[in-house]
């Protein structure tokens, strides 16, 4: 990172010689992100005190209110409207009391393991799907996938296809997922909001799977066991930086606060980068636009409740936002900006979607070091929070240095795992782009096809 901290302090001091060569009006000093802040603040998150921040936990509440504390130090007061600095839902959260079972023509297959509950029962008729190619999957209620492609993107790929059960084959993958998630308790939702079709995934020992895609149109059913409904609470954390001009509209920048808690077996999964980088990019970015000028536009920041349950915060924000949605003129949703894609030059970050707006070029060229979209057939502009806000018609994006990092979802995501260097000069890359974004009259707009359908 020597080498973009030379070429930014250069810039400075390029900035300062042009400044003083036209006797213009003093620039204030460019802002400095500072690393200890950043490293403290990504410390305590991913904390084991915080025990990994489990969606719609008291441990996320924890995260929203050390935030909300954060937010006020720094003069950022709750939202037009809203009585403080937190938003919060209701997550039910339904229990299987036992095991589910599949049925193939009728009859019970030993051995089938559910990794994704569906609503309640399902079934129709096998449809085999054998491509590399995820985006042939056909739209079929009942998929039987024989794919090479990772069952991650196969399981990504159904949910968007609306598909109602996919069934995998037995792996050391699957068998992990099962193990670590019980294949009791995946099956929440947001009280109050439309539930989609939810792809319920299962897996079949592999004689038994191989059974069945040898047999497409076999008739498939998944029976549930008795269900118990636990309700949780999930935590926004909302900032407002009032900006100069009602009529410029509101940026926002977000980032989600909840990771994936304590596994059945103990093991805290501390979500230091996933998304506690995020965290302390927000809270990093209401520093800066603090630190100077009040910005002409408004500025929201938040912190969200629930992403890895199926981005529970966002998607109630976007149905009770605190400005409306018409004003908020762009919004970027910071993710995993703690380690760095290997493949990218020094200091460069993903824009997720990058194609589908006006806002990468505009961005770019104001200077912010963000590269097109990784690889778009992992939908990771659907992965993240911006997605709900873009559902609604908001021009939204996610920031991250590396969609795709050993440590994604692993135990592995530690404090210890972050390369602060590389996060500081994240934030600190952004910030001169976004303080361009908050004084600007420049509103991005959907490229042509770009706009996902609400
Ligand atoms: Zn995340």
């Amino acid at each position: 990172m020597r080498e973009f901290r030379t070429l930014f302090g250069l810039a400075a001091a390029a900035a300062l010689l042009a400044g003083s060569a036209q006797a213009a009006p003093a620039k204030s000093a460019p802002w400095t992100v500072r690393r200890e802040q950043v490293a403290a603040e990504a410390r305590f998150l991913a904390s084991d005190a915080l025990q990994g921040r489990g969606s719609a936990t008291r441990d996320e509440a924890i995260a929203a209110a050390y935030v909300a504390s954060q937010f006020e130090s720094l003069g950022l007061t709750p939202a037009p409207g809203q009585a403080g600095f937190f938003q919060t839902a209701k997550v039910i959260k339904p229990r299987l009391q036992g095991e589910a079972k599949v049925r193939i023509d009728g009859v019970e297959v030993a051995g089938a393991q559910l990794l994704i509950g569906p609503m309640g029962d399902v079934g129709g008729k096998a449809v085999v799907f054998a491509a590399d190619d995820v985006m042939t999957m056909p739209a079929a209620d009942v998929v039987i996938s024989t794919s090479k492609a990772s069952p991650l993107v196969v399981g990504q790929t159904a949910m968007s296809k609306q598909v109602k059960l996919l069934i995998l084959k037995e792996s050391f993958l699957t068998k992990g997922l099962y193990a670590a998630q019980g294949g009791t308790d995946m099956a929440s939702y947001l009280e109050g909001q439309p539930q989609g079709v939810r792809t319920a995934v299962a897996t079949l020992p592999a004689e038994a799977f191989e059974r069945l895609a040898a047999h497409p149109g076999a008739s498939v059913e998944l029976k549930l066991p008795p269900m118990t409904q636990e309700t949780a609470t999930t935590t926004n954390v909302i900032g407002y930086l009032k900006g100069r001009d009602p009529k410029a509209g509101t940026l926002l920048i977000s980032a989600h606060l909840d990771h994936l808690g304590v596994r059945p077996n103990g093991t805290i999964m501390h979500g230091a980068n996933d998304d506690a980088s995020g965290v302390v990019a927000v809270i990093e970015l209401a520093r800066a636009f603090t630190g100077g000028k009040p910005p002409k536009r408004s500025i929201l920041f938040i912190g969200y409740g629930s992403e890895e349950i199926g981005k529970y915060g966002s998607t109630w924000f976007a149905a009770h936002p605190a400005v409306p949605l018409a004003d908020i003129v762009a919004n970027i949703e910071f993710e995993m900006i703690g380690q760095q894609d290997p493949k990218l030059p020094k200091g460069a970050l993903f824009l997720t979607g990058s194609e589908r707006s006006t806002l990468w070029a505009a961005l770019k060229a104001h200077g912010a070091p963000v590269t097109a979209d990784s690889d778009p057939a992992q939908h990771y502009f659907e992965r993240s929070d911006n997605w709900p806000l873009a559902q609604a018609g908001v021009v939204a994006h996610t920031i991250a240095g590396w969609t795709t990092t050993p440590t994604y979802h692993q135990a592995s995501d530690t404090f210890e795992s972050l390369d602060l260097p590389f996060m500081t000069g994240a934030i600190q890359s952004m910030v001169a782009p976004l303080r361009w974004l908050a004084d600007s009259d420049f509103r991005p707009v959907w490229a042509a096809g770009g706009r996902p359908p609400p």
